[in-house]
């Protein structure tokens, strides 16, 4: 086991054996940065053979260099806009050439968005739907046939705030719920088809990755837990085959009582976004305009 990985109560809870990794073809997307960096650099110490994809070349490079240091057996990417239909399948198609099929396809990019009350702008909800739910949708199908041929696993990285709606991030949070609802159906459906392929879907607490960090700053209060270790997570919940990955594993709780005692999630979720700070922002803007 690579020296910078400490057991779980995964790795005892659900029998996660690393050798099986090895050798792995994977397609993680959005791994310039953040926890799709972190993901590439577990798989590359696993062994596994990798192809990254997002839209900056240059990182993309430095990246796939890191994880050859680390140990991956091979390493390649791709730069591609999520936004853009033709990238898509494009990403699938040089994956499938490159590693000769795939064991598990990582969906895990996202399109930019701001922290800030609703301001009626459908354009940027549409375009982050495209990016955010609409591509995920269309890799996942482009890749079943080669994912069903390898008893392979999809794993769709999502957020608490897709079962658990939060104020400021309406459109973030559509687009999440919409993941979980597409992908815990289409699960019921490969299930009912008695498919090879199992679905693992990744609700995520706050993670202190620079982007999250940067927006969350002065508005949210709330503890942000390490890229690395969700990262590890969410390869160990694919690895294992397991419906669903709650982390930190308050989110789980977060989620349940969100049904149970609404008032008290309300109340919680209200005292976790800095009101004050937000609407004096909000107002700064809109007189600025
Ligand atoms: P980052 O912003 O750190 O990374 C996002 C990645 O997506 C980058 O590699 C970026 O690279 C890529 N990307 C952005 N836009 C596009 C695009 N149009 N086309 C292709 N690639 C794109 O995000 P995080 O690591 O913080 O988040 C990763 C996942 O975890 C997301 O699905 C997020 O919703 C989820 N999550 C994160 C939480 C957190 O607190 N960090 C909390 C809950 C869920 P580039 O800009 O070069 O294209």
């Amino acid at each position: 086991k690579p020296e910078t990985i400490t057991p779980t109560a995964y790795d005892i809870v659900y029998d996660f054996a690393p050798e099986s990794l090895r050798g792995a073809k994977v397609l993680v997307t959005g791994s310039s940065k953040g926890i799709g960096e972190q993901m590439a650099y577990h798989y590359a110490r696993f062994g596994a053979k990798i192809v990254i994809t997002a839209r900056s070349k240059d990182t993309l490079q430095k990246v796939v260099e890191k994880c050859l240091s680390l140990g991956a057996q091979e390493a390649f990417y791709i730069a591609a806009d999520m936004s853009n239909e033709s990238d898509l399948d494009r990403v699938v198609d040089f994956a499938l050439k490159k590693l000769g099929g795939l064991d598990y396809l990582v969906l895990n990019h996202i399109g930019s968005t701001r922290i800030a009350m609703w301001d009626g702008d459908v354009e940027h909800a549409k375009w982050l739907m495209k990016i955010n739910f609409f591509s995920y949708i269309q890799m996942a199908w482009k890749a079943l046939p080669s994912l069903e041929k390898n008893k392979g696993s999809l794993v769709i990285v999502s957020s608490l705030a897709g079962k658990m709606p939060s104020p400021l991030t309406a459109p973030y949070v559509s687009t999440k719920s919409a993941l979980n609802g597409f992908f815990g159906s289409l699960r019921h459906e490969l299930a009912m088809k008695k498919s090879n392929v199992s679905i693992s879907v990744c609700t995520l607490g706050l993670i202190d990755t620079e982007t999250a960090m940067s927006k969350v700053k002065g508005k949210v209060n709330m503890p942000a837990y390490p890229a690395t270790e969700a990262a590890l997570n969410i390869i160990i919940t694919g690895a294992t085959r397991q419906p669903e990955l709650f982390y930190p594993w308050f989110t789980y709780i977060w989620t349940l009582t969100k049904d149970w005692i609404p008032s008290f999630t309300d109340y919680v979720v209200q005292r976790s976004y800095n009101y004050n700070f937000i609407c004096l922002t909000h107002t700064t803007i809109h007189s600025m305009t």
